[in-house]
């Protein structure tokens, strides 16, 4: 799997990337979306299984 930002596609080329252990799977995610991972990770429907469930309450 190639490594780019689930939100934007930014490569570990362009950025420095932060990996996200899920599942079972290895996902990324660029600095400049990381805030929306933990505070508005619904917005990650459709790249990240289960998105909207992360938030507590
Ligand atoms: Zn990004």
């Amino acid at each position: 799997m190639e490594k780019k930002c689930i939100v934007c596609n930014v490569t570990n080329q362009q950025a420095p990337l932060i990996l996200l252990d899920y599942q079972n799977n290895e996902y990324y995610i660029c600095p400049q979306h990381l805030p929306v991972l933990i505070h508005h990770p619904e917005e990650l429907m459709g790249s990240l299984p289960g998105a909207e469930n992360f938030k507590a309450g």
